[in-house]
């Protein structure tokens, strides 16, 4: 322990502390709350690709060190899912890098594609990993704030050009949006295409939620979008796709020269993880469709079970396009800090949710705002409801 009255936290990460997610877990099962507050479901995947994991433990694959760029079986799976889905083309081997999570998919690209000074353009709210990170690569995160607008959170593209300098180097994209559910439109998407490619900037795009858009919602990959294939660094991950978050496997796509960058950063973080996972995810990703879709149509049954809840209980509801996130207004309750509302909701609902406002750099812009994730069973989400209707007269 040194004795100057120096930080032990360095200057980069001195703003941030426990997560947000980890603060709100602990106090739901310290409280016995319902935890709608850190997104994970609380039902695992499917059974066929947890064998598939005991397989791979078992026949010992993956139990030593994997290649630093993943697996050769889920590289060539996840380029099969990218051509398949959307008709993009990627190498296997030279084009495709697996890492721990999307987390560190971001983290090892803000590193390697961030100058000290640079700016980073991103949508806020924002998940809480790209700041910390934007930080630790030392660039200057510059937010551009995703307003309500009818029922949603849209992005002013007027704003988001402005927001644009000389020094900015990246976009960080993200699509479908956690927290808000917002699912980019094809003509929003064109709009920051466009710009990216006029102002000659890359693309990191954070698409770990590209299975769970609702109704008649479409995801559509920032890569597949004239000029874009070249400047983009593309994310997503198994954990929201197959919930097993536990298991922590995602990946880059991305040309050579980008995905050689990135993992030249990945090396040095964890060079490689999750081995015998990484087979299994290989079987995954080539499920049939009928997956995808029952696993959809399970999400948005359980979306409009949460959101009814919330309506009933006084909330105004955001429906989400995508992801497993409900962002509600808190305001018609007579509250306007989310925080505090957060922090008191366990004793006063026994229910746990987010204050959107930790995804803000402009605090007050998300202070009303509140986030509560629905990959829940029905009948966690129907007690939920019913204990938080029991607010209003709390
Ligand atoms: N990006 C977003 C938008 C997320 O919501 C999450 C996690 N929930 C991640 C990245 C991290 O994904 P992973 O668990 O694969 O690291
Ligand atoms: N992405 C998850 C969420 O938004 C949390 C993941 C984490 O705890 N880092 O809830």
């Amino acid at each position: 322990m040194t004795s100057s009255a120096r930080p032990i936290l360095n200057r980069r990460l001195a703003e941030f502390g426990t997560t947000i997610f980890a603060e709100m877990s602990a106090l739901a099962a310290t409280t016995g709350s319902i935890n709608l507050g850190q997104g994970f479901p609380d039902t695992d995947g499917p059974e066929e690709i947890r064998e598939a994991a005991v397989r791979a433990l078992r026949d010992g694959r993956g139990n030593q060190y994997p290649p630093g760029p993943g697996v050769p079986e889920l590289r060539t799976a996840i380029a099969a899912h990218q051509q398949r889905r959307y008709g993009l083309t990627y190498d296997p081997d030279t084009e495709v890098l697996v890492t721990a999570g999307a987390t560190e998919a971001i983290a090892a690209s803000l590193l390697a594609l961030v100058e000290p000074g640079d700016e980073v353009v991103a949508l806020e709210p924002y998940y809480d990993s790209y700041a910390a990170c934007v930080a630790m690569a030392g660039g200057r995160r510059v937010p551009v704030t995703l307003r309500p607008h009818d029922g949603a959170f849209r992005l002013d593209l007027d704003e988001l050009r402005a927001a644009v300098t000389d020094r900015t180097r990246l976009l960080l994209i993200n699509t479908p949006h956690n927290p808000t559910g917002t699912v980019l439109t094809r003509e929003e998407l064109s709009a920051i295409a466009e710009l990216a490619v006029e102002r000659d900037l890359l693309v990191v795009t954070d698409e770990v939620y590209e299975h769970l858009v609702f109704d008649d919602a479409v995801h559509v990959p920032l890569a597949t979008l004239p000029g874009m294939r070249e400047r983009t660094v593309t994310i997503s991950s198994a954990g929201k796709t197959y919930s097993y978050t536990g298991w922590k496997v995602g990946w880059v796509t991305a040309p050579p020269a980008l995905v050689t960058a990135v993992r030249a950063a990945k090396q040095f973080l964890t060079y490689v993880s999750a081995g015998p996972f990484q087979y299994a995810v290989a079987e995954a990703l080539n499920l049939p469709e009928d997956y995808f879709t029952a696993l959809r149509e399970d999400l948005r049954a359980k979306r409009d079970l949460l959101a009814a809840g919330l309506e009933k209980a006084g909330f105004a509801v955001f429906r989400p396009a995508g992801t497993y996130f409900i962002t509600a207004d808190i305001r018609p309750l007579g509250e306007s800090d989310g925080f505090a509302f957060c922090r008191s909701l366990p004793e006063r609902a026994g229910v746990v949710a987010i204050p959107n406002a930790v995804f803000y750099d402009h605090r007050e812009e998300g202070a009303p705002f509140v986030r509560f994730a629905f990959c829940k069973r029905h009948q966690t989400l129907r007690e939920a409801a019913e204990r938080l209707a029991g607010l209003r007269h709390g």
